[in-house]
């Protein structure tokens, strides 16, 4: 039997009821990892505060990635948060400052928190990849391998009930390697009791100024969610 999270889109839509003491069972079964493709052995099962995950993460050699960087860029924000943003990897203002989120794209994600009454300090942000990539290139699929087990470890400690991937990449690390943002986003899924949506990076409002209304929109939805779940 595999331990392995199917993609959303690998999961039947109509799947045979199972007895309620197998329910159980497969909803007691801590091993199988909340992100597709992430192997339970590989997450660091072992550490279980988010202080040692980041120690572990800022002595990381993992990938190529840390040769270029200044610094592993491991997350920021309220560990308690009820809610996860999930960008795609540090650019290089936050590879100077250590903080996801801070650049041109970071300060337009401030803005949007804000509009949609979130306090930046509440919630918790981070990345897909931790180092920075050189010239701000794309993550490659090896990369994210690597590093998306630092990320199933946040989600596993931090135990957030709403996750909302920013861009392509949190998309199909998150919700599954064939979703495309442009057809998911706006809508949730559900996963081991965790509501996730997928919308439009920041950065890709600063190029597309059309891409506004529909993450207005996207976060109308989050808000109320949020609301609804009476969660801090
Ligand atoms: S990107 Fe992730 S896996 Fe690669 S070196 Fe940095 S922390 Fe390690």
């Amino acid at each position: 039997m595999t331990t392995e999270q199917p993609g959303l889109f690998d999961i039947p839509e109509k799947k045979a009821e199972k007895p309620p003491e197998a329910r159980k069972i497969i909803k007691s079964r801590p091993q199988i990892p909340f992100l597709p493709g992430v192997k339970y052995y590989e997450s660091f099962p072992e550490i279980i505060d988010i202080e040692m995950l980041r120690q572990k993460a800022s002595g990381c050699n993992g990938c190529g990635l840390r040769e270029n960087c200044q610094q592993v860029v491991f997350g920021s924000g309220n560990t308690r948060s009820g809610i996860m943003f999930i960008g795609e990897g540090p650019g290089r203002d936050e590879d100077i400052q250590g903080i996801p989120f801070v650049g041109r794209a970071g300060q337009l994600l401030d803005k949007i928190l804000a509009a949609a009454d979130f306090d930046r300090q509440e919630v918790y942000i981070a990345n897909v990849v931790k180092c920075r990539p050189p010239e701000n290139r794309l993550p490659r699929t090896e990369e994210v391998q690597r590093c998306r087990n630092y990320l199933e470890a946040q989600i596993r400690i931090i135990q957030p009930k709403i996750i909302i991937c920013l861009g392509s990449l949190a998309t199909k690390t998150v919700i599954d390697p064939k979703a495309k943002i442009t057809e998911v986003r706006g809508k949730w899924f559900n996963r081991q009791d965790i509501m996730i949506m997928g919308t439009f990076h920041p950065a890709a409002l600063l190029r597309n100024e059309h891409y506004k209304r529909p993450v207005w929109e996207d976060f109308k939805l989050i808000r109320q969610a949020f609301a609804s779940l009476d969660i801090k």
